[in-house]
């Protein structure tokens, strides 16, 4: 992977210790999934207030960029609302995919960039996404 170097840091560090790492008690929603190009597993749980994520967290393993997207993932998204995550997902989307985002400003999420390289990659850093938007709808829908 040609990733700049800062990126690479932050992805290599998040990936080999991700944050958030472990399964929320009595989450208000979780959702698993499952990369099979890679063999990526996630598990996502998150705690929802009033429509706000209190918390959120991960279990699963994968390879470096799909631990580090969820590592990540976990991080930014404390105290959004759920409409915010999801315009977060969609921009996310846009930034490992499209080639003219100078306009997304992501923060750390950047970071995930660099694997629109390496279109092999883009499941890996989506997966935790992938999994998340599925904790939501379903916990929407057995409200
Ligand atoms: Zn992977």
């Amino acid at each position: 992977m040609e990733l700049d170097n800062l990126y690479q840091e932050l992805i290599i560090d998040h990936g080999t210790q991700p944050r958030n790492h472990y399964a929320l008690q009595d989450p208000s929603m979780d959702a698993e999934g499952y990369n099979p190009l890679c063999g990526d597993k996630v598990h996502v749980y998150l705690k929802v207030n009033n429509n706000q994520i209190g918390d959120v967290s991960f279990t699963g393993q994968g390879c470096a960029i799909s631990m580090a997207s969820a590592s990540i993932m976990c991080e930014y998204l404390k105290n959004k609302t759920i409409d915010q995550a999801l315009e977060i997902f969609n921009k996310f989307q846009k930034l490992v995919t499209e080639e003219n985002t100078s306009s997304i400003d992501l923060g750390k999420l950047s970071a995930l960039a660099g694997v629109r390289k390496f279109p092999a990659r883009v499941k890996c850093a989506t997966l935790a996404w992938h999994t998340l938007q599925k904790a939501l709808e379903s916990g929407e829908k057995s409200e």
